[in-house]
């Protein structure tokens, strides 16, 4: 047998991220935008000529930074592109975490997290969040962690956390702080001017959520200059392709009516689906985003009897602080129907 590699501590162990395949007929376990896209980002992909795929994208996603940062109120070299918001989070770690250093992070939330930390030599150490969703900012910071991350909103819960607590620990977070927004259209709110202003701070954002372009697997990262060049550095050049930037810078300069509407029509299914299910006696509230968290009394049998009813979710099982729960992405009217008619019977 070949040994190619002498595997760095913590690496071997991690294993590949998979979702359960489940063949369903509606797929509500992965948070994207079950309404569509945004609609210039669909036309630009129509444009695109036979001529154009044999050249290499910009180099550092130029256009779609310039693009961001007049949207968002920054300049574009605090703006840093990337596959995913994944790949800037992986990026921002690699950049700015010394090997065996640990990165404190908020428990239960994104999955892909000490997944990354441990990957690129970090020390992942989980702090539990309170009992009402927000971060535990004092035990974050008793961490002594120089990299925190926070995911506002979070993931499963939904809930973004309070102005004051994310005021609280970028005033005394003595190292970098990570905000995950990938969430955050949902809410209206963005810490990215902050972040540019503070300088100890990266916010990450995505076009695979609200914007509808999960597909074309493209996020950013938002910061001061000097941060974002090191992020920059570990992410590599060329990391966004033609394609996809093209097609979101697009929607950032010709598609906020469509996204405020968006956003509107989700916010108003998903709270009608939070009362529904009240109305079924479960309990589903507390979500700022695109999907909620429906408390059940085992997650791992409601869910396999959800997929035998053809519609998929994502069980949690005796998660950190939230128990069990199944989360299940907001869309259309028809998809929220079947997911009641199949709920309905399950344990709560
Ligand atoms: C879905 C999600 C992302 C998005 O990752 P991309 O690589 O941008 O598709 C990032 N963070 C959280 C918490 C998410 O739920």
């Amino acid at each position: 047998m070949t040994r190619i590699v002498e595997p760095r501590p913590g690496y071997q162990a991690l294993s590949v991220y998979r979702t359960e395949a489940r063949a369903v007929e509606i797929d509500l376990s992965d948070n994207t935008n079950l309404f569509g896209s945004a609609p210039s980002a669909v036309a630009s992909l129509a444009q695109w000529a036979a001529a154009d795929p044999a050249r290499y994208p910009t180099l550092v996603t130029e256009d779609l930074r310039l693009a961001l940062g007049g949207w968002i109120g920054v300049a574009p070299d605090q703006v840093v592109g990337g596959c995913g918001s994944n790949d800037v989070l992986d990026s921002t770690m690699r950049a700015l975490g010394q090997p065996g250093a640990t990165l404190a992070y908020t428990s239960p939330t994104f999955v892909m997290t000490p997944h990354f930390a441990a990957a690129n030599s970090l020390r992942p150490v989980p702090v539990e969040t309170l009992p009402n969703g927000d971060p535990d900012v004092d035990a974050l910071l008793a961490t002594g962690a120089p990299l925190i991350y926070v995911a506002t909103p979070n993931n499963p819960s939904g809930r973004a956390a309070s102005q004051a607590a994310i005021l609280r620990l970028l005033d005394r977070a003595s190292g970098v702080v990570i905000l995950d927004e990938a969430y955050t259209e949902y809410t209206g709110g963005t810490w990215a001017r902050e972040a540019v202003a503070r300088g100890n701070v990266v916010v990450t954002r995505t076009f695979s959520k609200a914007w509808g372009l999960a597909g074309l697997r493209l996020g950013y990262g938002i910061g001061a200059a000097n941060l974002m060049a090191e992020v920059e550095k570990a992410r590599g050049p060329y990391k966004v392709n033609a394609v996809a930037e093209r097609a979101a810078t697009a929607a950032v300069r010709h598609d906020q009516a469509w996204l405020d509407q968006l956003v509107a029509t989700t916010r108003t299914m998903r709270d009608s689906v939070v009362r529904r299910l009240a109305d079924l006696g479960f309990d589903a509230g507390g979500s700022d985003a695109n999907f909620i968290p429906i408390r059940v009394r085992d997650a791992r049998d409601a869910a396999a009897r959800l997929a035998a009813r053809g519609v998929g979710v994502r069980a949690f099982s005796a998660a950190p602080v939230v128990g069990d729960v199944l989360r299940v992405t907001i869309g259309p009217e028809p998809m929220m129907s079947r997911l009641l008619d199949a709920i309905a019977d399950v344990p709560r």
